[in-house]
């Protein structure tokens, strides 16, 4: 089948303020074929930067928008796929955010090859002898404003069934008794039995020293991981915190742009979860690659997600066939938008655990309703031409 039309959509909620939550707005791809097939995929990156990515009128031959290698292409294999991919990533890669922007176009390329070829995407990625596994999801979502508030959310987790569950950033940071409070809180409600996952939201920058008393602070509660105890740019801080041994597991690499840079949280900084958004490292094909450095150097994958059942969908096929990664992040507490994207969420089973369903592609459907709901138009008018922008009407 040929490829014959990309959109790109930029959504939003009327209001987007500077919490720490990524579902507030967000960036879909969609495809048609001639088939009459059409794909879609979400990433997790600003969406005007990321729509910029396909549509900004060439620099030189190798800052070419990523739509021209789109239109026009064939796709009936994995070899089309990752040709595709290619050669759409290798004419734009003089601009860093490709990565993240290409990711909702692989992700919708997947979605578009697993609907051809009438078999789910992870069959594609790992094989028809490995059967997907159910896996355990935690309710991630945000520390309370007090550790009173803290503690109600995290007894409202186990009370909906969650055997795990995060939180992290907001009052999370340099002052260790307001961690304490609220992580002491976060066990209190969620009670002996419920893993309790902590994101410490960047809190000491550059200094293993102080991470690794923050993760001493924590010994006594059961936490199953500390997650960016550091800036994601702190490779050597990471390296340090390892060599000194915390007693709590350390996770990172959702920032991750690429897989080399996934490679470096696990190679040089040395953390026991490696955390990708396949809407951030540049789609499923990506995110794939960084589980097998992960397997590789004896660290456990892990999704991160923080928007739709569009991507929370995409993040599972890559990694539901691998039985030694076992935890999904599972966002709770989003916007309206993200709730609502697909028709068809991903819920927990009575025994807790969440699984894709056998069926082509992605396995989701999008709801045109909320797309069109959130939708906003976009004109981006240069020296008085308006700018091509693809297909609008959803
Ligand atoms: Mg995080």
């Amino acid at each position: 089948m040929i490829v014959t039309e990309v959109a790109t959509f930029y959504l939003s909620m009327p209001e987007v303020s500077d919490r720490a939550d990524g579902t507030q707005d967000t960036f879909l791809v969609r495809l048609r074929t001639d088939t009459g097939l059409e794909g879609w995929g979400e990433s997790d990156a600003p969406p005007l930067v990321s729509m910029a990515c396909y549509w900004c009128p060439p620099s030189h031959s190798n800052i070419v928008p990523l739509s021209k290698a789109l239109v026009g292409a064939r796709l009936d294999s994995v070899e089309d796929l990752h040709r595709v991919r290619r050669e759409a990533i290798t004419r734009a890669l003089d601009i860093q955010q490709v990565h993240h922007a290409f990711s909702a176009a692989d992700i919708a390329l997947w979605d578009l090859l697993g609907k051809r070829l009438e078999v789910p995407v992870y069959e594609l990625l790992d094989g028809p002898e490995l059967p997907p596994r159910p896996k355990q999801p935690y309710a991630s979502s945000l520390f309370g404003a007090t550790p009173d508030e803290t503690r109600a959310l995290a007894t409202g987790r186990r009370a909906a069934g969650f055997r795990a569950a995060k939180f992290g950033w907001g009052p999370f940071g340099v002052d260790r008794t307001i961690n304490l409070a609220h992580a002491t809180a976060a066990r209190e409600g969620l009670g002996p039995e419920t893993r309790l996952f902590i994101d410490a939201g960047w809190a000491w920058g550059h200094d293993a020293d102080q991470a690794l008393a923050g993760t001493m602070d924590l010994a006594d509660l059961n936490v199953s991981w500390l997650e960016e105890p550091l800036l994601p740019d702190a490779i050597e801080g990471y390296r340090a915190l390892a060599q000194m041994r915390p007693a709590i597991p350390i996770a990172a690499g959702e920032s991750s742009g690429s897989v080399r840079q996934a490679e470096d949280f696990v190679v040089n900084g040395g953390v026991n979860y490696l955390q990708i958004d396949a809407g951030r490292i540049g789609g499923i094909t990506a995110a794939h690659a960084a589980r097998r450095v992960a397997e590789r150097n004896d660290a456990s994958y892990v999704n991160h997600t923080f928007k739709s059942h569009l991507s929370l969908a995409a993040a599972l096929h890559v990694f539901t066939c691998a039985s030694s990664h076992e935890i999904v992040e599972y966002a709770v507490d989003g916007s309206p938008l993200s709730a609502n994207l697909v028709h068809d969420p991903l819920l927990p089973a009575a025994d807790g655990t969440i699984s894709l369903r056998e069926e082509p592609g992605l396995g989701v459907e999008v709801d045109r309703d909320t797309v069109r709901r959130y939708l906003t138009p976009v004109e981006v008018r240069v020296a008085g031409r308006v700018l091509e922008l693809g297909a609008q009407e959803v």
